[in-house]
């Protein structure tokens, strides 16, 4: 495959050591699938920086990318702040979410989520968790998001809660353990985002560039409807099948924010 490098770049070693033969991980370490197109693991780096720049992660959420050429693999920053993330920090996972070379760097409690969403969405290569504020009341409120304009015209099929005291009673409210990912991931079911009740929320895409554009928009999406419910009078949703019409237009345009965004980010 095309983004699959023959030859082994030397960022190769900041993401992927194998530390067993090729197998299963037998009570070691997986092994790793294998090198990557260094410019994916730049995007991927982008990705946490801009959607820190935009607001949808602070110090805290995170950002995954499933390996290219093998769906068994995710990749991801070690434990850090998104805004400091480099190429340097990307750690390669299987879908339990274990490391494959972890190499005393700490990990993200939250693992679980992507890998435990990576195994029940075939079709999904990315995956952001985030605590986006302007979100976050729409999972404690019995007010629902909703898509109230064409750029989160992706939110039209709905927008599920997950309430973890179903998955788990009273807990801390992080999703740290495979039982946790895997209930989350059945409250997402098909759709493109799902609400964390106290916490904040998923948002999964096909590509890494649609899914930063979903993550930011619907935040923006969650400030508006704010707004619009703060004026006072009916406030008009868009309907399912105005979201397919907009959703396709936009699909084809968020090269040009992502490279914006990238560019801002980065120069940062
Ligand atoms: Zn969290």
């Amino acid at each position: 495959m095309a983004h699959i490098l023959r030859t082994a770049p030397s960022m190769l070693l900041n993401i992927a050591r194998p530390s067993v033969v090729p197998g299963s991980p037998a009570g070691g370490s997986p092994s790793t699938a294998g090198p990557v197109d260094p410019s994916l693991i730049e995007d991927l780096a982008a990705a946490n920086r801009i959607l820190a720049d935009q607001g949808v992660l602070d110090g805290y959420g995170h950002v995954s990318l499933r390996y290219p050429g093998n769906p068994e693999r995710y990749l991801m920053s070690r434990s850090l702040a998104p805004e400091l993330v480099t190429v340097s920090d990307i750690m390669e996972y299987d879908l339990d979410s274990n490391p494959v070379d972890q190499r005393g760097r700490t990990m993200y409690l939250e693992r679980f989520i992507h890998g435990e969403i990576y195994k029940a969405r075939p079709e999904v290569n990315c995956v952001v968790h985030s605590h986006s504020p302007a979100v976050v009341p729409f999972g404690v409120s019995s007010v629902p998001l909703r898509a109230l304009y064409h750029m989160s015209a992706f939110l039209t099929g709905g927008v599920p809660l997950f309430e973890i005291r179903n998955a788990g009673g009273m807990t801390d409210l992080l999703v740290r353990n495979p039982d946790l990912g895997r209930a989350l991931a059945k409250t997402l079911a098909d759709k493109p985002v799902a609400l964390m009740r106290g916490h904040g929320n998923v948002v999964v895409g096909p590509d890494i560039q649609l899914a930063v554009y979903r993550a930011v928009y619907t935040e923006v999406n969650a400030r508006l409807q704010v707004q619009a419910i703060m004026l006072g009078g009916s406030v008009t949703y868009l309907e399912p099948e105005e979201g397919v019409l907009a959703a396709t237009n936009i699909a084809g345009t968020i090269g040009r924010p992502w490279e914006l965004w990238k560019k801002k980010a980065l120069r940062k």
